[in-house]
Order: structure tokens, then C-alpha cells, then sequence
């Protein structure tokens, strides 16, 4: 059974087989006065120096726009909000940071430029460098003195990020290291003081990370690549030609490079997905002005239904993202700071935290970036033919988002990591999955208990009906574990199905937990939109469920036992009816009077 303990310190996937109390969630209702000064810095900063000069940006004609954009971000402090204060940054919980990427969200190619920078340039040194390594590049590179990139792709080395061919050789001196080879899609390539390139010494197996300045020499690139969008960021291929690096520029051990860059990509997935939460309310807050403005027919756009439908949805996947990201965040912050006060250092902490939601990190990569192309895909369709022009708004924001879904990880490869951790976690005892796996079979086998409705409390209905949607998750999984047992990563099609199932439950949990802890603040008559938008997110979350548990289990399954799960999938996924319609006419009304979420 999926136990309903409650305990403030859910573990990282544990919200499979764990109730999590509202009160124990962080909800975005929630940010303080400092933070929400923090995030006007932001908007203001965008909306002065980033809009404005959008053409200029894209345009790449002046190759220190970038730069200097970058530069000024660092006056705000901007650039070192996740570095300690001793360190020359702020030291801002988690969360905090994961706002400021969201406000940022907004920026088109600066937000890409601003992430690599603070995120997978900086945080390797910030987290694996040594004392020194520390001393010498954080506080340059928290103020923008100097700009980081982070070489990891190669030609033939993408999604199989460790089959690296790049090579570093010692020197007979001893003193350095040569580094050889191809480095491809560098962000920030072509202004970047100071690169984080992970090669592999001799013959090892496993990569080894490097920090590496500009200025060692050996390094040539070739032209700005010409892409689909975010063309105002620096994108490069580096050729590093006997680099040479002095072997005290290691950075953490010899063949711990792979485990950097995991560990770095976690960080870099999550925000990633709070980006394009910002990114998506601004397409929603563009599209809505626009319907408002636009008359067809005699009347404004945003009066017909099909246009309010538009609304309702992007507007409900939006808040659902945004509750799990900041619900993610806080569990992160929490981690971090039960493991400060059992004595871990603080660099060590973060990464152990970040590392414990390691699944949560990848489900909101392919959450955030798949609702803003749903936003952006709307946003061109409610402008119409206006959406399709160049010269409006929608079509940067168009261009600009698809990158989202194919960097830090592609979807597919972060949709089969959720899976894979989960599975990893199970089998090390971490995370006890086959109880509660085994009961849902033997549940199968029970008389069906239809009939909801009979609990009381708020949100009783649809807490039992997200408790049959983990069961649905954990049926499936339980049985196409038992199925392929070691083999079951031949069988990708299913994992997505799985992984699905499983992103589906965590955000449409996450948004009923949100609105919970809301009511339980404000009342529920001042919830009535929150709680319009939760129950839609839960209502499409079990049809989207159910469309994917059916798939797996068709594609494992026959006879009797193909029958009997399915049965089971359809108790697991049924859901009280309620007017969706209205619910979304509701949500439109409301996002059209407020311009937005
Ligand atoms: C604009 C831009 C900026 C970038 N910035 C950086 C940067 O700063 N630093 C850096 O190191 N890299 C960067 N990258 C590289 C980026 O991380 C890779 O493009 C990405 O990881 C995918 O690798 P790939 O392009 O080689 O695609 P491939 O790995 O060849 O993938 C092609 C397709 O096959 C799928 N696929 C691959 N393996 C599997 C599998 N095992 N199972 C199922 N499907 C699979 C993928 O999901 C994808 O759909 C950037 C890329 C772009 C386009």
C-alpha cells in the first residue's frame, strides 16, 4: 500500500509511496519581502537592458553585447547568487535562486547565456574545486570578471556524454597536462574566459574535468553556429590543440569528470525548468494582452471558448509546473540543511541534496520545458497569422523555447533517468518500492472498491484519486520490472509510458498540495481559480495516466493478465466527472481580467 505517513522530510522519490502533508510543502504564495525584491531586480533588469535590444542581441553583430549584458547582471549581483558571501556571492537558499532563474526565464538568449555562466560554468569549481581553486576563479567569475562555458559535448559524443575522445596527456615535466581534441555547442564559447573541459587522461574509462583559461592558449573555435533560436547566444565548436594545463587545474579527482557533470546537470535541470516556467507566463501574459486587443466576428478573441480554452490550459499547466519546481526547491533547501546541521560542509551538502532529488530535477526538466512549448505552440496559434510573422513576438518565443528539450539531457534521456533512479534506488534498499508494489498486485486481485467519495475532509476525493494514480504507477512498474527484470531497458517505449505516469502524479500532486496549503491560509472562497486549476491538472493527469498505463501494459501483457491489469488500470484511474468546461472558463476569466498568472 501507499503509505500515508506524513513527514516533513520526504526523501527524494519518495512521493511515490508517501503522502506528503500540504503544510510540509513551500508554495510560491509564500515568498518573502526580500525574495520578491530579488525577483523585481530581475524583471526590472530584463525589462530595462534585455527587451530593448532583442534584435541587437540576436543579431550577433556586436560580439561584446553578450558580454557586457553579462557584465551588468554582475553589478546586480546577479551572478553570485548561489555563491557563499566569503566567496564574494550571496549565498541564497536554493529556492531563491531557482526564482531568480525563473524571473529570468524571460530573457530569450540572455537567460541561456546567464545559466551556463552561473550554472554548469560555476558550480563545478564552486562544488568540486579546492581551496584555491575556489579563491582564484569563484569571486571573478561571481561578479563577471571573467565568463565560464562548460565543454562536455563532443561531435560524436552528446546524450553518451562519456564517450568522450578528448584527450589529456601529461607532460614529461610533469607539471602539465596537454589537452587534445573537439569540443561542439559550447555555450558561451566565444567570450568565455574560463572553461570547464572534461577529457579523458590515456586510456581511462571515465572522463576527468579541467578547469581551463582562455588565455593557456592551443584553444581555436570556429564561427558563432547558425541556429534555430536563441541566436544572440555564443554557441561554438573549440578545438583544443596541446592545451596546456597546469595539473593543478584538475578539478577533483582523476576520472570523477563524469560524476561532475551529473552532479552539475541536476542542478542545471531544475532551474532549467524554472526558466521556462518564467518563460511561459510571459508567452501567456503576451498572448492574453494580444487576445483581448484582437476583434474577429464583432468581438474580441478572448470572448470565444475555443480561445478561453487556450487560456485556461496553458495557464493551469503553467501554475501546476511552478508548484512542483518550488515544492522540488524547498526539499532541496531542507535536505541541504538537515545535512549542514549533522556536521556536512556546506559545498559537500549541496550537491548531496541536490543529488537526493536527483529524480524530482529530471521529471521538472521535462515538465518545464514541455509546458513552454505548449505555451509558446498556443501563444502562435491564439495570435493567428500574426503568430506565424516575424516581426511579432511570438515567433522568438517559438524559436527560443524548442532548445529546452534537447539540452541538459534531451527529454528522452532525462524521461529514462527518472525511471532508472528510481529502479537503482529500489534495489539498494533506499527506497522501498516492491512493498508497496506487491500489495497494489494483491489489491488487483481484491473485490474492486469503486465508489470514491465516501472520505471526508478537503480534497479527500482527489487525494484517494492521486493515491490510485501512484498505485496505476506502481502496478505497471511492478509488473514490467517482473517482466523484462534486467532487460527492462530494452524496452524504452514502456519507461517512457512509466515515466509519464510518474511525472504526471508528482505535478498534479504537487498542485493539489499548493492549493491545500493556500485554503488552509486564505479560505477557500479566495481559492476558487487555485483550486479550479488543481482539480483540472488532476482530472487530465489521470487520463494521461491512464492513456499511458494502457499502452505498457498492452505492450507487455496478454490473455487474462492483460485483462485483469487493465481492469485494475481503470479503478486505479477513475475520477469523479466534473465540468471541465467550466472550470476552464473560469481560469480564462479570471487570467484574461489579471493579464496573466
Ligand atoms: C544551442 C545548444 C547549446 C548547447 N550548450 C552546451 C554547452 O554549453 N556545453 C555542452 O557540453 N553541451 C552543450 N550542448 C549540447 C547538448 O547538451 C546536446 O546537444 C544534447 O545533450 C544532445 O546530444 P546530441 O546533440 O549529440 O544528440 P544525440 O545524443 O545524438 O541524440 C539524438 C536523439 O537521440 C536520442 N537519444 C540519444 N541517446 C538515446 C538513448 N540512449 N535512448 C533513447 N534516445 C536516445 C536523443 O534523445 C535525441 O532525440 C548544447 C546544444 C545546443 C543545441
Amino acid at each position: 500500500m501507499v503509505t500515508s505517513t506524513k513527514n516533513s522530510t520526504t526523501r527524494g522519490g519518495e512521493f511515490l509511496i508517501r503522502e506528503t502533508s500540504a503544510q510540509n510543502v513551500f508554495i510560491p504564495e509564500e515568498w518573502n519581502e526580500e525574495q520578491r525584491m530579488i525577483e523585481k531586480t530581475c524583471y526590472d533588469f530584463v525589462e530595462k537592458e534585455i527587451w530593448p535590444r532583442l534584435d541587437e542581441i540576436d543579431s550577433m553583430k556586436d560580439p561584446a553585447l553578450m558580454p557586457a549584458l553579462l557584465d551588468k547582471a554582475g553589478e546586480l549581483g546577479l551572478l553570485g547568487t548561489s555563491v557563499p558571501p566569503e566567496l564574494g556571492g550571496f549565498g541564497m537558499s536554493f529556492n531563491t535562486t531557482m526564482l531568480v532563474a525563473e524571473a529570468l526565464g524571460a530573457s530569450y538568449s540572455f537567460a541561456v547565456a546567464y545559466g551556463a555562466h552561473t550554472g554548469i560554468g560555476t558550480l563545478p569549481i564552486l562544488y568540486f574545486g579546492t581551496e584555491e581553486q575556489k579563491k582564484k576563479y569563484v569571486p571573478k567569475l561571481a561578479t563577471g570578471e571573467w565568463k565560464a562555458c562548460y565543454c562536455l559535448t563532443e561531435p560524436d559524443s552528446g546524450s553518451d556524454a562519456n564517450s568522450g575522445k578528448t584527450k589529456a596527456t601529461l607532460t614529461a615535466d610533469g607539471k602539465h597536462y596537454d589537452i587534445n581534441g573537439q569540443k561542439m555547442w559550447i555555450t558561451n564559447g566565444g567570450f568565455a574566459d574560463v572553461m570547464i573541459v572534461f577529457a579523458k587522461i590515456d586510456n581511462d574509462k571515465n572522463l576527468t574535468a579541467f578547469i581551463v583559461e582562455r588565455s593557456f592558449g592551443g584553444i581555436t573555435m570556429n564561427p558563432e553556429e547558425r541556429k534555430m533560436g536563441i541566436k544572440g547566444s555564443s554557441t561554438r565548436q573549440i578545438f583544443f590543440n596541446d592545451c596546456k594545463v597546469p595539473v593543478e587545474n584538475m578539478l577533483s579527482e582523476r576520472e570523477n569528470g563524469f560524476k561532475i557533470a551529473v552532479n552539475v546537470l541536476n542542478i542545471g535541470r531544475i532551474k532549467l525548468g524554472a526558466g521556462a516556467v518564467g518563460g511561459a507566463k510571459m508567452a501567456l501574459r503576451t498572448a492574453v494582452g494580444y487576445s483581448k486587443e484582437r476583434k474577429q466576428f464583432g468581438q474580441s478573441i478572448a470572448e470565444f471558448g475555443a480561445i478561453k480554452y487556450k487560456i485556461a490550459e496553458v495557464a493551469t499547466r503553467i501554475f501546476a509546473s511552478e508548484s512542483a519546481h518550488y515544492r522540488a526547491g524547498q526539499n532541496i533547501d531542507d535536505w541541504y540543511d538537515k545535512l549542514v546541521a549533522e556536521g556536512m560542509e556546506s559545498g559537500a551538502a549541496r550537491l548531496k541534496s541536490l543529488e537526493e532529488y536527483a529524480i524530482e530535477c529530471a521529471i521538472l526538466k521535462v515538465h518545464g520545458s514541455e509546458i513552454l512549448d505548449y505555451s509558446v505552440d498556443e501563444g502562435v496559434q491564439i495570435y493567428g497569422g500574426m503568430g506565424y510573422s516575424a516581426e511579432g513576438p511570438m515567433d522568438r518565443a517559438y524559436r527560443d523555447a524548442r532548445i529546452n528539450r534537447i539540452f541538459e539531457g534531451t527529454n528522452e534521456i532525462n524521461r529514462l533517468l527518472t525511471i532508472d533512479m528510481l529502479l537503482k534506488r529500489a534495489m539498494k534498499g533506499t527506497l522501498d518500492l516492491m512493498t508497496p508494489a506487491m500489495e497494489v498486485q494483491k489489491e488487483l486481485m481484491s473485490i474492486p472498491d469503486f465508489g470514491s467519495g465516501e472520505s471526508e475532509g478537503l480534497f479527500a476525493a482527489e487525494k484517494k484519486a492521486l493515491l490510485n494514480l501512484k498505485k496505476a504507477g506502481l502496478m505497471v512498474a511492478g509488473a514490467a520490472v517482473q517482466k523484462f527484470m534486467m532487460k527492462l531497458s530494452d524496452e524504452q517505449e514502456i519507461i517512457m509510458n512509466m515515466a509519464d505516469m510518474l511525472i504526471e502524479g508528482y505535478v498534479a500532486e504537487s498542485a493539489l498540495l499548493r492549493v491545500e496549503k493556500l485554503i488552509s491560509q486564505r479560505g477557500e472562497q479566495a481559492c476558487e481559480i487555485e483550486k479550479a486549476m488543481a482539480l483540472i491538472t488532476l482530472h487530465e493527469a489521470m487520463q494521461k495516466a491512464a492513456a499511458a498505463g494502457r499502452e505498457a501494459i498492452t505492450s507487455f501483457a496478454t490473455g487474462d493478465e492483460m485483462r485483469m491489469m487493465l481492469l485494475g488500470l481503470k479503478r486505479f484511474t477513475k475520477i469523479e466527472p466534473v465540468n471541465l468546461k467550466e472550470s476552464r472558463r473560469k481560469v480564462a476569466d479570471a487570467i484574461l481580467a489579471k493579464g496573466g498568472l
